[in-house]
């Protein structure tokens, strides 16, 4: 936007370098980074110059995480930025950077669940019932569901695609649905909510939905824990997880979006049609 170029926080003319380190707003919160030496936010040098060299700070030791948190400094002065301008929400430069710094720990400690877990012990079948099912043996009847989601942002229509395949990678049933009034972010929900009720239909009881986000797949995966310990369940919790659910076992898990072309198609052509 041409209108107006000056900073919301000094009225100087903002560009991305001012922005992200020469404000007096983002020097304070560099001030607050999770180095011994923080960054000079007063050299000429670019952004990259600057992104460089940050590879060889470490983090101090009580901040609990490795890795480079420059990217994810620049990233809450960036979004804290658009927060005061579109929501008129300010926040202090310490709660910028602590906000990041707890983010950052949150991810640590997901890449350290990521890390594979031992299998589970094996119950024996004599002690288990019907509904239990150990997530860690696959099952050769387990049928696979591939989902895509397309969005128009004009129209605010979903096009939602499913393809189940088999233990072998065969096709057995593919399916779309146009849902009107969907919002974006509800996108990857709305997808979970139609495959999962799709399978329930067609009677598959032990199924993997693939999903070509992380993002998703983590969530689920990590609310699934949040439900268990809270008892807050959503309705695709409900249907996937609970003792009612009618599948004997039911598993998200990533798939590359790169190999995600057949429901994407399915997913474009059921929203243009
Ligand atoms: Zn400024």
């Amino acid at each position: 936007m041409l209108q107006n170029i000056t900073c919301n926080h000094c009225e100087e003319p903002e560009s991305v370098d001012h922005i992200l380190f020469h404000c007096q707003y983002a020097n304070e919160v560099w001030r607050y980074g999770p180095w011994n030496q923080s960054i000079d936010t007063t050299d000429a040098s670019t952004f990259f110059e600057k992104l460089e060299r940050s590879w060889n700070l470490t983090p101090l030791p009580p901040h609990g995480f490795t890795g480079n948190a420059l990217p994810w400094i620049c990233w809450a002065i960036w979004t804290s930025r658009n927060q005061r301008i579109f929501e008129n929400r300010s926040q202090s430069p310490e709660e910028t950077a602590l906000k990041t710094i707890q983010a950052l720990k949150a991810i640590q400690a997901l890449k350290e669940w990521e890390i594979p877990q031992p299998p589970s012990l094996k119950i024996p079948k004599s002690l288990t019932t019907g509904q239990q099912h150990d997530p860690m043996v696959l099952d050769p009847s387990e049928i696979f569901c591939n989902t895509d989601a397309s969005w128009s942002h004009t129209s605010k229509e979903v096009g939602l695609a499913w393809i189940f395949t088999n233990g072998s990678a065969t096709e057995i049933f593919r399916g779309s649905i146009k849902q009107s009034a969907v919002s974006s972010p509800c996108m990857g929900e709305a997808q979970r909510r139609e495959a999962l009720l799709q399978a329930a239909t067609n009677h598959y009881s032990i199924i993997c939905i693939r999903t070509d986000s992380q993002v998703l797949a983590q969530a689920i995966t990590s609310r699934r824990k949040t439900t268990e310990l809270y008892g807050i369940l959503s309705d695709i919790d409900e249907l996937a997880f609970s003792s009612s659910s009618p599948f004997i076992n039911c598993r998200f898990t990533y798939f590359s979006r790169a190999n995600n072309g057949p429901p994407d198609g399915l997913a474009k052509a059921c929203l243009v049609a």
